[in-house]
């Protein structure tokens, strides 16, 4: 009340009083008295007089309208001209009762304190809407983002600038979860911040676990809202929020799979405006973001696999074409060249066949890991496929400058490898191409590094070949081959040489290996070494492989029944071969197509085919003998043997490899392990049989040591099917009588 007259003041109240309104006074007389009410006393309806001695009611007004919109003024007063009434009306007055009539002040105040409620509320309603309208601006804004943005910390550096910008928040920050750890790092931010987040994350550092009500989201997964951060005891940095003028906020869990992948945070300058309706639209803006966030992670995935090989994390052969390519731009405008380095792990088969496939993948990632090493920035390293790496090193300046990496190569994966408690010694092969003198492209570069590799190999592998021009023409040669091989069953290429076996007691023949030869039409005369591999290689070893089987029995069978002695052919079986599901079935109808007794054919499996799973093959072997046939271990002591699982392998004979029985007769070490294999074969109960017997003196070493059957040059080279009849039909006639070696054809 602004009033003057004490009496005047006393009258008016009384009146209201009287009409049943209860409330409570202030009187004023002076501007500073009236400013004090205002903001102390907070009243609900002014009444003013028109004129006082120190101040006025229309200044009185204008005060109120400046800070208090909704508030209502009334002048009460004794006369009022008409034009004063127009003027006050047009500053804001809600009414004006005459001193004279105060009957009617009552139902004026009445009247004032309902519109302005209704008023308040009108306009709470349209802000609301405008708020509404901000955050669906928010919302699109975000959406928009989602559809343009593919980086992680970009969406939400647009999330939290789309919040503050069209949202009108005050300030936006998202947090990562740190995993494992119960605390956010910021890593977007946007709006009126000023060093805010700086002290907040510094609590959050030294603190076990981040007590904030972001850290609060992240640990309940849930929304949290604080409409009046002044008076929230849950806010831990009220003080620094209240500072920079935040007066509410809202914490927005962001989920990817179910898991908390980081909390959006709002701040508002104002209380009160994390109501249902908004919390609704912003839960729909953190589904969106996190579904974006979903979206990207399994993008970054499907991006990981398309370039990364999964195994040891290095580029993929897509990757590795792109950094070629990026390499030889680069070094067209410095004028340098590129090296490109293939690297195949030698023998690697061999380990994977016998240590089993988890011990292989062990090898591969620590090469991956020492190949790393060897390099500087820039450079790359690949794993194409297999057992084969490629290196990129731009920026040569020559063949030299190249050299000492791959000597660094060379030397680092031939350090003793440890897997599953055994000392690994792996080597390398390595061939080397260089832009722009040995290709101009990619492929050629890929390729002719490969023909490189190859030629090292060729070279007895553990070293490294520069790529020249001659070499293309060895690479062509194995394409050839493989397309040539294709078509030798059909064009009845492919055909036999069998190989005498004797009994070393009786000095009897006791049989034959069957040794598959190629006279292809195109390329002459094959062994087995040279194109069994790329048979294998290709796939090709399965029709090949069945030929030989379907031919060893139909001409045993031919041989029986021409009259000759009965005897046992041996077939050599490839790891392929052994591994493919149907290898009895394929062997009992080819028995049966020929109508051979099991018992004359036995078949030839190597260590390592065995040893690649072991309770696989002891199934299979089982089969094999339940069939009927004899079975062998060839080429034995050159595989990584385990003699454990020997006594459970069901086989009847092991061969002792050529390799050993060489130089038994002068070399103790190879004496001493062919002493020890043919007692160990004896102690499991089999037969042993020594390869490639050339001399009289290992003759007559693995005679001393009692080794029972023998193979080799010094009784007969592997020999046409017909010349292997005649030798038959000889001892057919001779039959029981012990045959003198010196019988044996030269
Ligand atoms: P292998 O099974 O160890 O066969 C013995 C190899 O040693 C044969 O070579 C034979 O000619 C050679 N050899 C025999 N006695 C002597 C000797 O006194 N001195 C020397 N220096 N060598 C001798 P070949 O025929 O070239 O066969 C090589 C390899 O090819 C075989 O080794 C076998 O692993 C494979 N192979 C041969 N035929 C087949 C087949 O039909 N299928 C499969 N999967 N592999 C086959
Ligand atoms: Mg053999
Ligand atoms: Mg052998």
């Amino acid at each position: 009340m602004l009033e003057d007259v004490p009496s005047d003041a006393e009258l008016e109240l009384r009146t209201i009083r009287q009409a049943g309104i209860e409330f409570e006074s202030r009187r004023a007389e002076s501007r500073n008295e009236f400013l004090g009410l205002l903001a102390e006393f907070k009243p609900h309806v002014v009444l003013s007089d028109f004129s006082l001695p120190g101040f006025d009611g229309l200044s009185a007004l204008k005060l109120v309208r400046e800070k208090y919109p909704d508030l209502p003024f009334i002048f009460v007063s004794g006369t009022i001209g008409e034009e004063r009434a127009i003027e006050a009306l047009k500053h804001g007055a809600t009414d004006y009762v005459l001193k004279g009539n105060l009957a009617r002040l009552p139902s004026s105040v009445l009247r004032a304190l309902r519109e302005a409620e209704e008023y308040r509320q009108r306009r709470r309603q349209e802000e609301k809407l405008a708020r509404l309208s901000r955050i669906h601006a928010v919302l699109s804004g975000i959406n928009s983002a989602i559809v343009r943005i593919h980086d992680r910390r970009e969406l939400f550096q647009e999330a939290c600038s789309v919040a503050v910008e069209q949202g009108e928040f005050r300030m936006a920050w998202v947090g990562l979860a740190v995993p494992g750890a119960a605390t956010l790092k910021p890593v977007a931010w946007y709006g009126h911040n000023d060093g805010y987040l700086d002290e907040v994350a510094a609590a959050m550092d030294g603190a076990a676990e981040n007590r904030g009500i972001s850290g609060q989201a992240l640990r309940q997964r849930n929304v949290i809202v604080v409409n009046d951060i002044e008076n929230d005891e849950r806010v831990v940095f009220r003080k620094e929020a209240l500072a920079r003028g935040y007066r509410s906020l809202a914490a927005l869990p962001l989920l990817v799979d179910d898991e908390v992948v980081a909390i959006f945070m709002i701040f508002s300058g104002e209380t009160g405006v994390f109501d249902q309706e908004e919390m609704k639209l912003l839960s729909e803006l953190a589904g969106d973001v996190s579904f974006a966030l979903g979206y990207l992670a399994k993008e970054e995935k499907l991006n990981y696999l398309a370039y990364y090989d999964v195994l040891t994390g290095l580029t993929n052969r897509n990757l590795l074409q792109d950094h070629l390519k990026q390499a030889i731009a680069h070094a067209n405008r410095l004028g340098r060249m590129v090296a490109v380095v293939v690297i195949d792990l030698d023998h690697f088969k061999l380990i994977n066949d016998s240590l089993g496939h988890s011990a292989g993948d062990q090898l591969l990632k620590e090469v991956a890991t020492r190949l790393l090493s060897c390099i500087r920035d820039g450079d790359t390293v690949a794993r194409p496929g297999g057992d084969e790496f490629v290196m990129v090193l731009p920026d040569q300046v020559s063949e030299e400058s190249v050299s000492p990496v791959i000597q660094r190569l060379l030397e680092s994966v031939s350090r003793a490898i440890y897997i599953e408690n055994q000392e690994l010694n792996i080597t390398c092969s390595v061939g080397v191409a260089l832009y722009p003198q040995d290709g101009g492209n990619v492929e050629m570069l890929l390729s002719n590094a490969d023909a490189a590799m190859y030629r090292a190999k060729d070279l007895g592998r553990s070293n490294f070949q520069f790529f020249a021009k001659e070499m293309n023409a060895k690479v062509s040669e194995r394409l050839l081959l493989q397309a040539n091989l294709r078509h030798a069953i059909e064009r009845d290429e492919l055909f036999l040489h069998y190989q005498p076996k004797i009994d070393l007691r009786s000095g009897r023949l006791i049989g034959a290996e069957a040794l598959v030869r190629w006279r292809s039409r195109k390329m002459g005369l094959m062994s087995p070494g040279r194109f069994i591999p790329i048979a294998e290689e290709s796939g090709l070893i399965v029709p090949v492989g069945e030929w030989v089987i379907r031919q060893v029995c139909a001409q045993n069978r031919a041989w029986q029944e021409q009259g000759l002695p009965p005897v046992c052919i041996s077939v050599n079986l490839s790891a392929h071969q052994f591994r493919r599901k149907g290898l009895p079935q394929l062997i009992a109808t080819a028995l049966r197509e020929a109508r051979l007794d099991p018992g004359y054919l036995e078949m030839e499996l190597t260590e390592s085919m065995v040893m690649h799973n072991v309770e696989q093959a002891i199934m299979i072997l089982g089969d094999l003998k339940a069939m009927g046939l004899e079975l062998s271990i060839d080429d034995f002591g050159t595989g990584y043997s385990s003699l454990s699982y020997l006594k459970r392998l069901p086989v009847g004979r092991l061969k002792i490899d050529r390799s050993f029985v060489q130089d038994i007769a002068s070399d103790p070490d190879d004496a001493a392990i062919t002493q020890a294999v043919i007692s160990l074969g004896h102690s499991l109960g089999l037969k042993v049989t020594a390869e490639g017997v050339e001399t009289e003196e290992q003759l007559a070493f693995l005679k001393a040591n009692a080794c029972d059957e023998a193979q080799g040059f010094y009784f007969g080279k592997p020999m046409p099917a017909a010349d292997f009849a005649l030798l038959l039909d000889s001892l057919g006639s001779t039959r029981g009588r012990a045959l003198d070696h010196h019988s044996w054809p030269a």
